[in-house]
């Protein structure tokens, strides 16, 4: 877990540049991905319905496709390995590196990996390990954490990145224009790519019918992370499997128009296995861990439907509250619609804290309306108040309720509350004489209030009828 702050304090204290960087960048890919959808398909909707199916059918049967995909993997020389939680998954892929002697690789961008924390494991014993997706090559020169599933730096502006590569002597002198920067990475990456001994990705796709993986970027630095290293590590999420190879032609007219608003990412990589013999390059050899680390637990609840999600990041972008809040408000790996739902299922167990997420969150449906993979976000985020509720997981937000609903069957007790509630605006919020309210009310903006207004206008109108 992130920080331990409240998502509307963390809001509350969120810079105006932050803010802004965060509110233009989401609002700016909903808006792409809404003229694109748009443009090419008359009725969306059916597409997505469709990918929905496809993934439920998959999860229904995901013990059948992981042992398809498992052999499909085997026959083209691939390794295969399961993982039943986070730190086997580390363990496997520390192993596997030192078995090959890797003391240097890099990795492209993986919210698997982000999810386990791998990096600063790998780094912790003595790897070199150097992310090479920009976005990621920047958090991790400014020791940050990603705040977006598609754009971890949405939060940052390029004034921020020019003064970070001057910082770190990526640049010898101060240019924030957008393509100067991108050149000045590529400079550096390029070397490293040619140092490294592995090479570390995700996996957007697997194909359990043919064994092929399928890898989406717009930067190709996934490529350049395996082709000239001697290992490659796919780390993947149980749950991107789909069955057949022609169902891609579902998701990923799917996910290039949610993530970025592209008809198409601009490099869709398939990956067939290691370099085969009349290949030039290439990895001679290719491992995939496929990692359960709570997904199966998920599949077992009445959140399933979450387990379609395609990291597209379309929910995240037109959140009104993570367009306030950003994505490092959610205090963990997944932030926005997806992460208030995902976090508390994946990671609920070690961090009860993280029930008070689904609560982030005005249901007004429109994460449902832009999924690709039709997730009733909504309906998740009830079914997780309710367990919360029904587990007496309290968050400090929720204790004021029960008085409240004390207040709200009585008419009596809501009528003198009512004429009181006027005081309240004359009140400073640190004298409220319980600590919870204290809490509730340092969180919130109360409207002034008007109490008894409506009674004195309803009591009038029926007289002069
Ligand atoms: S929940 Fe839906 S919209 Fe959100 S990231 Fe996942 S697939 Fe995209």
């Amino acid at each position: 877990m992130i920080g331990n702050q409240l998502i509307d304090q963390y809001a509350r204290n969120i810079t105006d540049e932050k803010q802004h960087s965060v509110l233009n960048g989401s609002a700016a890919g909903t808006e792409k991905r809404y003229q694109v959808l748009h443009k090419d398909f008359e009725n969306p909707d059916e597409l997505r319905k469709l990918a929905a199916s496809i993934k439920d059918h998959t999860l229904h049967h995901l013990g059948d496709y992981l042992a398809k995909a498992e052999q499909a993997l085997v026959s083209r020389g691939v390794n295969v390995h399961f993982a039943a939680t986070g730190d086997d998954a580390k363990q496997t892929i520390l192993s596997i590196l030192q078995g090959h002697g890797v003391t240097a690789l890099t990795k492209a961008k993986s919210m698997a990996a982000e999810e386990i924390h791998l990096n600063p494991f790998l780094i912790e014993n003595g790897i070199e390990c150097l992310e090479s997706d920009l976005g990621e090559f920047i958090i991790q020169l400014d020791d940050d954490i990603p705040s977006h599933i598609v754009k971890p730096i949405i939060h940052k502006n390029r004034r921020e990145i020019a003064k970070t590569f001057l910082r770190e002597g990526i640049a010898a002198d101060y240019n924030d224009d957008p393509e100067t920067i991108t050149r000045r990475a590529r400079v550096h990456l390029r070397e490293k790519y040619m140092q490294a001994q592995a090479g570390i990705t995700g996996a957007n796709f697997v194909c359990a019918d043919t064994g092929r993986m399928l890898l989406v970027t717009n930067e190709g630095n996934s490529r350049f992370g395996m082709a000239p290293s001697n290992v490659h590590i796919a780390l993947v999420g149980i749950e991107k499997l789909i069955p057949r190879e022609k169902d891609l032609s579902v998701f990923l007219n799917l996910l290039g128009r949610s993530a970025t608003g592209q008809q198409l990412t601009v490099y869709t990589e398939f990956i067939n296995g290691p370099k085969s013999a009349n290949q030039p390059d290439g990895p001679e050899h290719m491992h995939v861990v496929f990692m359960d680390n709570g997904r199966t637990d998920v599949l077992a609840s009445n959140c399933k439907e979450i387990l379609r999600c395609i990291r597209c990041g379309a929910c995240q972008n037109v959140c009104p509250v993570y367009r306030q809040a950003s994505g490092h408000a959610y205090r963990s790996t997944y932030g926005g619609p997806v992460g208030a739902v995902l976090s508390p299922l994946l990671f609920g167990d070690r961090f009860p804290e993280l029930a008070d997420l689904p609560k982030a969150s005005s249901l007004c449906g429109a994460c449902n309306e832009v999924c690709p993979v039709d997730i009733p976000i909504p309906d998740l985020l009830l079914r997780l108040r309710d367990k919360a509720h029904r587990e007496h997981i309290h968050s400090p937000a929720a204790i004021p309720m029960a008085p409240f609903a004390t207040l709200a069957t009585s008419p009596s007790l809501w009528r003198t509350a009512m004429t009181m509630s006027k005081a309240m605006n004359h009140l400073p919020i640190h004298v409220a004489p319980i600590k919870p309210l204290q809490d509730w009310l340092g969180q919130r903006t109360l409207p002034e209030s008007h109490g008894g207004d409506f009674r004195k206008w309803y009591k009038a109108r029926k007289a002069d009828q």
